[in-house]
């Protein structure tokens, strides 16, 4: 078996009755090369049944491989289980079972106290080792242990604890490379990085699951995300990397956008999420072409919370307009320099501006945070007569000072503008989905409102203002188009808006 040639998705069925493990089973099919029957979520009954029907079940043409899994709970399972448990239940497995699967998972320890006389034939074998606790210095050490043995294939999956985790499973892989096959991945959302880019590295298989909620590890992607948004069997080494630094990063929608355009321009690149913690350590591991220990060649980065100002003083350049605001979104890395910029006030200011002429406009703006900052920046520029309400007066003071504006208390608001901006998360989903910061009567003497939320769609602040009479914009725009102008920034792509609006709208649906 040669590393390279295996490009595998294989899923777990995580199911916990036998018919809805059966059917999950026809289901993965139809997105899998590999289907994982985790048999240890299963009662003694559900699991009896489910074997009984696996030798019809692997003889039917839709079923893909099946690769039986029994795990004891200290090993990342669903039961408590001895060594002498997992011996007798491979033991008595029926010859037929054996016969129609194409792969069976033993723990290591289940490995090493193997007697020679296994019903099971070696070359299914793929030989497991877990550790829920850290990424430890001495993957290549346990690999040579495991590879020693004679299980067909080596899994080594651990748990990264910070981004840089990522980097000794990649080093994993390609020792392994011309030895025996390895699966090897790095668990929770900071491994992310290794379940996507694992195939093109080399590793023989990498899990996503049938759905989101039917995960059987930490972090893992649901193979349909890594078929259509990562598109993982079609990178390699050359594939170019972009991706978005943050704390955290699972809500982001920018994989969407940026993955969309990737894939309607049949460019080979991915976009990744990357869970950083240290802004500093990522950019020298990962990003400084003098220093970095990550083998592809990474070209651009997106900038989100908390590390929009701790990333300028690793930067050789940073443009005009961020500085100004202290904050840099985008990264371009290029002939080995890596610039700044920050394209949340064109992404903001541009769906307004197509809108209403704001040269001398009275603009409300609705608190005094990041994005306030951005905006009343763009403002500025433009000519408009900004005042900025915030709750609270003494932390909004600065910014007000900066750009001039007025100030004045939110539940103070007099209604009197001609366009109202939200800034503040006030209807915001999981935050305050329902509430609004003005009521309809406020903003009867409102012409146009926008809000910056994106989700929902429809906010209640912008229900109020379609009640009092007033033209809306919700937040989805703003959404694309800092992603558009950062595409520009790194490829010069200019006609982006359409692909990622459509992407977004149907991961929605
Ligand atoms: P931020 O830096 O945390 O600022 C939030 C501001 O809102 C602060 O001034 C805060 O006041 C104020 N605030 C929070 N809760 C409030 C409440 N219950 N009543 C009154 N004021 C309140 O956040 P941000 O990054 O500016 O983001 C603000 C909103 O914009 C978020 O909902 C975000 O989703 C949205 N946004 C959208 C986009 C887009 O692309 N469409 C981009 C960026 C942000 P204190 O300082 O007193 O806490």
């Amino acid at each position: 078996m040669n590393n390279t040639d295996n490009r595998f998705i294989c899923i777990p069925i995580t199911e916990s009755t036998s018919e809805a493990f059966l059917s999950a089973i026809l289901e993965a099919s139809q997105q899998a090369d590999i289907i994982e029957l985790r048999l240890d979520y299963l009662s003694v009954a559900d699991r009896s049944t489910v074997l009984s029907k696996l030798p019809a079940l692997a003889a039917d043409p839709a079923c893909k491989d099946l690769l039986l899994t029994f795990r004891p709970r200290q090993q990342g399972g669903h039961q408590d289980l001895s060594l002498e448990d997992r011996q007798t239940f491979w033991r008595l497995l029926p010859p037929e079972v054996i016969a129609a699967s194409r792969f069976v998972d033993f723990e290591f320890d289940l490995v090493e106290s193997w007697d020679a006389h296994s019903p099971v034939p070696w070359e299914k074998v793929i030989c497991s080792w877990h550790n829920f606790e850290e990424t430890a210095n001495d993957l290549l050490a346990q690999y040579d242990r495991m590879a020693a043995t004679p299980a067909a294939i080596v899994k080594i999956a651990t748990m990264a604890n910070r981004i840089t985790d990522c980097l000794k499973t990649f080093e994993l892989i390609e020792h392994a490379k011309d030895k025996k096959p390895v699966i090897a991945l790095a668990m929770s959302f900071a491994g992310v990085a290794t379940r996507i880019l694992s195939l093109a590295s080399g590793s023989f298989l990498t899990f996503g699951s049938l759905r989101k909620g039917a995960e059987s590890a930490a972090g893992q992607v649901t193979a349909s995300d890594l078929t259509n948004l990562y598109r993982v069997t079609q990178l390699n080494r050359e594939s170019e990397i972009f991706g978005i630094i943050g704390f955290p990063v699972a809500h982001s929608r920018s994989p969407i956008m940026h993955n969309a355009v990737f894939s309607s321009y049949g460019r080979n690149a991915a976009y990744l999420p990357f869970e950083v913690q240290d802004a500093g350590e990522f950019i020298r591991d990962f990003v400084r072409p003098e220093t970095k220990k990550f083998a592809w060649p990474l070209r651009g980065l997106s900038v989100t919370i908390p590390h929009k100002l701790a990333v300028i003083p690793y930067l050789d350049y940073v443009d005009s307009t961020a500085k100004t605001i202290g904050a840099v979104n985008t990264i371009v890395v290029e002939n080995g320099k890596l610039s700044g910029f920050n394209t949340d006030i064109v992404g903001a200011m541009k769906p307004l501006e197509e809108l209403v002429e704001l040269s001398g406009v009275r603009v409300a703006v609705l608190g005094a945070g990041g994005s306030a900052r951005a905006i009343c920046h763009g403002l500025n520029q433009r000519g408009a007569e900004t005042t900025i309400f915030a709750r609270d007066l003494i932390k909004a003071a600065p910014l007000a000072e900066e750009f001039t504006t007025k100030l004045e208390r939110l539940d103070n608001f007099s209604g009197d503008f001609d366009v109202v901006i939200n800034c503040t998360p006030i209807g915001m989903r999981h935050h305050s989905e329902g509430q609004s910061p003005l009521t309809a009567k406020s903003l009867l003497k409102t012409k146009l409102v926008y809000d910056l939320i994106y989700t929902p769609n429809e906010t209640a602040l912008l229900l109020n203002a379609k009640t009092a009479g007033c033209q809306t914009l919700g937040g989805m725009s703003m959404l694309i188009g800092q992603a558009v102008e950062q595409m520009r920034l790194w490829l010069g792509l200019e006609t982006t808006f359409e692909v990622m609006r459509k992407a977004l709208e149907s991961r929605e649906s």
